[in-house]
């Protein structure tokens, strides 16, 4: 037996992302800008809708770092951050000195809890530390609570990024996530829903902040003849090659999306008849997920005892990947002196979460594999 391997979420490519790289050799634009970052924002731009203006960046991460600063975030200050979440949402905090405040999930849609926030916001502010941002999370694609979070954000005036990393095509009442606030971040690591091979996008409200997200992203260069600088910058634009691939696949993103929800059914089915194990899904219609990683909670008092591991290592064995969820932020060894509010809700999704195969790439003898994995185990 040798089975190749199924991964949880792998890259795939349209087609035409090689066309692109091409024309950008035969022009010589091998570069950090060029007519790829040009043409894959306005691809961006135009998907996105909402008069949002967007900034192609050399990843996610720089994305938020980027936003943090427009804020004017900086030394002591504090920042709401979602707990359950990549820690890539939460270390740009602490590039700028500043300190992050976690917040747990809710069980509707695992991210940021509205109570909790409420409750983390009047504490901070009590203590003379009002919060500078908030980082909300569209965690696996699924949208958050934005109306509850937005009148929070408005109530308090405090700006909110949205990290819509994995996310990109998720709507919550019909509008796209990353659009909802002041800033919004897009990832195309090599696992999202596209990819870039690396690189991300900052998602701003006006052509006057997408400016100066490029400014800092291209070491803030004053407009002088020579070399000035007034503020400090980074090297974080996007490579005019990553671009290009960028461009062929936003050419494929709807039938990507089209293929993740798919999965998202295909394990609905598979899972219908089986008692302890709850496939995450929207609340209700006013969701709408990308499903960028289809995921499981596994109740072992329902399952005759089988845990998320006996799933996770069943699958193991037939070299099939599959990952627990994110292990929530405030439970870090890096973050374990963060002030933390709500229960344990991202800690119980952490203990019996199972993310599964969800790639756009998988085929019918995939989904077989997967089957056969899953009654076996509940024959
Ligand atoms: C991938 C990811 C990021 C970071 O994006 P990069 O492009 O890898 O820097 C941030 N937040 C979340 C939730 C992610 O999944």
């Amino acid at each position: 037996m040798n089975l190749s391997k199924i991964w949880l979420s792998s890259p795939h490519m349209g087609g035409n992302e090689i066309k692109y790289i091409n024309t950008a050799f035969d022009e010589n634009w091998i570069a950090p800008l060029g007519p790829n970052v040009n043409g894959f924002e306005q691809d961006l731009k135009d998907f996105i809708g909402n008069g949002k203006e967007v900034a192609a960046l050399s990843s996610g991460t720089a994305a938020i770092h980027l936003a943090l600063i427009q804020l004017g975030v900086g030394l002591g200050d504090e920042v709401v951050c979602q707990s359950f979440t990549f820690s890539a949402s939460a270390n740009p905090i602490t590039y700028q000195g500043a300190k992050p405040v976690f917040i747990d999930s809710e069980k509707q849609t695992w991210n940021m809890c509205p109570i909790a926030l409420k409750k983390a916001i009047e504490t901070r502010i009590e203590l003379g530390k009002k919060p500078k941002a908030i980082i909300v999370v569209h965690l696996y694609g699924m949208p958050a609570l934005m109306d509850d979070i937005m009148e929070l954000s408005t109530q308090y005036d405090i700006p909110v990024i949205e990290d819509a990393a994995e996310a990109l095509g998720s709507t919550y009442k019909n509008q796209k996530c990353g659009t909802f606030s002041n800033f919004g971040i897009l990832s195309f690591n090599g696992n999202k829903i596209i990819t870039t091979s690396g690189g991300g996008a900052l998602v701003c409200s006006s052509e006057e902040t997408k400016k100066k997200a490029v400014f800092y992203a291209t070491q803030s260069r004053d407009d002088a003849p020579h070399y000035q600088h007034s503020h400090i910058g980074y090297n974080y634009r996007l490579s005019n090659i990553s671009a290009g691939i960028g461009r062929g696949q936003m050419e494929v993103l709807e039938e990507h999306i089209a293929l993740r929800r798919k999965m998202h059914f295909f394990y609905k089915d598979l899972f219908a008849s089986i008692e302890g194990i709850q496939v995450f899904e929207e609340p209700n219609a006013d969701f709408y997920s990308n499903h960028w990683l289809s995921a499981i909670k596994v109740n072992p008092e329902l399952t005759n005892g089988i845990t998320r591991e006996d799933l996770r290592l069943a699958f193991e064995k037939e070299n099939i990947e599959c990952r627990p969820l994110w292990k929530p932020m405030h439970m870090q060894p890096i973050f374990k002196d963060s002030p933390y509010y709500g229960g344990n809700v991202a800690e119980s999704l952490f203990n019996e979460g199972l993310c599964l195969p969800s790639g756009s790439n998988l085929t019918d003898e995939d989904r077989n594999r997967i089957s056969n994995v899953i009654k076996k185990i509940f024959n």
